[in-house]
């Protein structure tokens, strides 16, 4: 789990900080808020944060930042723990809560009005804006500025024990009204609210908000690189005036970085949530969602999500990364570890006349065309096989490398067949094959000279069992859902889903476990369902196609 410095101008920066002795120990945090499941955008920070402490022997805190008690819930807390566990990181020591940090922020909020530097404002929601000012005007100083600290106290006590309704009074910092920096003029540090939190029950009416709470909690934690996206650049100098105006026991600093975006997929939480909440998906952990729990359940590997992202790098700038090359490290991933196996997906029986009924025989495949160490796999080959339906034609050119009337092909780790016959219903549908086998052409060509020109797949029809396979697609085809100017769920790719019921498989892959992917030769990969798959009842995701067809 090396990260590349190259591509990771943080690397250089902790390197120095290290090395000029700026700090003896590297410690970072992934600080998600649990008010959903985490995406492909927190792998790259999860690699980010928990690999850089990894390369520098120093720790990485998971940290909830649960600030905001309405949206939160402890399904997120416990998937997202989950999450970061199979990418493969383990945090320093116990799970952090910033609510666990609620009555020291409080009791810094109380030092900041006692110093004269923080008020309580009766302004409303609209005339604060009013007074704010905008990106080209100064602000308006409030009307409440100029409260004495022992006014402001009193009141700040009296929010805390429920005195006042949610909404009628806030705690701000008293910085500059005139600040070219919005986030500098007198930004809100408290809020009334009477929610019950998941952590501190109803214990608080008053919560923080994200910037008073965040950077205490890195000082609170001696977290020495806070690293977050670049929308949080502007609100650097007031993470620092906190630290600088606090008796914080550490200081931290904050480092910004270009967040993940992917074309033709959504990354925000809210839309995420909307796909689920309104059923276009399953749930969080639908394979088509970008989430970590969805892309586990399509297949991927903990290994093929690290690789992407040190794939992409971390850089000061936003880009759009292809989603191609997401697909790519998986598909490469899998090339490289997954068994094969096969699958047929349409089935069509083919009928082996010059062999006896009831004839078996346990061919030996390898699991794997270059890797001898992973072993081989016996497949039962008996007189009644199934093909694919789009592997024989009755006639076609010399470009169909597949099973035509009155030619040969070879059978995948089988022998060479000849077909001689189609046998059809009233309507004119070929119902089966009849095919004679070419003797002694296991792993040889037939004595005659007549090679065959292709090699198709193929599952016994008597030993083979029967599987479901769901063939998953992108779930939005334009590349751009998430674009101002438009509505997301206009995009969403209507094939992006289809359910195959009646697909056969060889009958070792009934005795695959859950989250084990293959490689089903001439389709692609695939993965027995985490929750769904059972012997009795098989079920495959495909997880990605052998070739990226939408390149082109
Ligand atoms: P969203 O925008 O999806 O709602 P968020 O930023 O509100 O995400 P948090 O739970 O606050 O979600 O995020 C936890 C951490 O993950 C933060 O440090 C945040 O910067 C980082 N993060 C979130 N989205 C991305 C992304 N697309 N790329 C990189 N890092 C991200
Ligand atoms: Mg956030």
């Amino acid at each position: 789990m090396e990260t590349r410095a190259g591509n990771n101008f943080l690397h250089a920066i902790i390197k120095e900080d290290l090395e000029m002795g700026r700090v003896s120990e590297v410690v970072t945090r992934f600080p998600p808020e649990p008010n959903g499941y985490l995406h492909v955008g927190h792998a790259k920070s999860i690699c980010l944060n928990f690999g850089l402490a990894e390369t520098f022997g120093g720790r990485c805190n998971l940290r909830f930042d649960d600030t905001n008690p309405e949206k939160e819930s402890q399904e997120f807390i416990d998937s997202i723990q989950e999450d970061v566990r199979w990418l493969g990181y383990e945090w320093a020591e116990e799970v952090r809560f910033a609510s666990r940090y609620f009555q020291q922020f409080y009791e810094w909020a109380e030092y900041l009005v006692v110093q004269g530097k923080a008020y309580v404002c009766d302004l409303n929601a609209e005339q604060a804006r009013e007074h704010r000012g905008t990106l080209t005007e100064p602000g308006r100083n409030s009307p409440y500025r100029e409260r004495s600290p022992e006014e402001n106290l009193d009141l700040l006590r009296r929010m805390k024990a429920g005195e006042f309704p949610d909404g009628s009074r806030v705690l701000r910092a008293k910085i500059d009204m005139a600040s070219p920096n919005m986030n500098l003029r007198d930004p809100i540090l408290y809020r009334i609210r009477t929610a019950v939190h998941h952590q501190t029950g109803s214990e608080w009416v008053i919560y923080p908000t994200y910037d008073f709470a965040h950077g205490q909690e890195d000082a609170i934690e001696g977290v020495t690189h806070s690293i977050c996206t670049l929308e949080f650049e502007d609100h650097r100098p007031l993470y620092d005036w906190f630290i600088e105006h606090l008796p914080v026991p550490s200081r931290p600093r904050q480092y910004e970085f270009g967040r993940l975006n992917l074309n033709y997929t959504v990354t925000s939480k809210r839309k995420l949530k909307q796909l689920v909440d309104e059923g276009v998906v399953s749930g969080w952990d639908d394979p088509r969602m970008p989430t970590i729990a969805g892309m586990r359940r399509r297949g991927f590997t903990p290994a093929s999500v690290r690789k992407f992202c040190e794939m992409i790098g971390v850089t000061r700038s936003d880009g759009v990364v292809d989603v191609a090359m997401l697909e790519h490290a998986i598909r490469d991933d899998l090339n490289t570890n997954a068994p094969r196996a096969m699958c047929v997906l349409k089935p069509l029986r083919l009928v082996l006349t010059n062999l006896p009924e009831g004839h078996r025989e346990d061919l030996a495949a390898a699991a794997h065309p270059s890797r001898p160490e992973l072993g081989e796999r016996s497949l039962p080959f008996t007189r009644e096989l199934l093909i694919d339906t789009e592997d024989f034609r009755e006639e076609a050119n010399k470009k169909y490398k597949r099973l035509v009337l009155g030619k040969r092909v070879r059978l995948r780790s089988a022998y060479v067949v000849e077909a001689e016959s189609v046998e059809k219903d009233e309507a004119g549908n070929i119902l089966a094959v009849h095919a004679r086998v070419i003797p002694d052409t296991l792993g040889e060509d037939p004595a005659d000279g007549v090679k065959p020109k292709g090699v198709i797949h193929w599952v016994s029809a008597t030993e083979g069992r029967q599987a479901t396979v769901r063939l998953y697609d992108r779930l939005f085809s334009d590349p751009a859902p998430d674009r101002g100017d438009r509505d997301f769920m206009d995009c969403l790719n209507p094939d992006s889903l289809r359910v195959v019921e009646g697909a056969w498989i060889e009958p070792g892959l009934a005795a695959a476990e859950p989250e084990q992917g293959f490689q089903f030769e001439r389709e692609g990969y695939f993965v027995a369902d985490r929750y769904d798959h059972s012997p009795e009842a098989p079920v495959f995701n495909l997880t990605i196609g052998l070739r990226d067809t939408w390149e082109g």
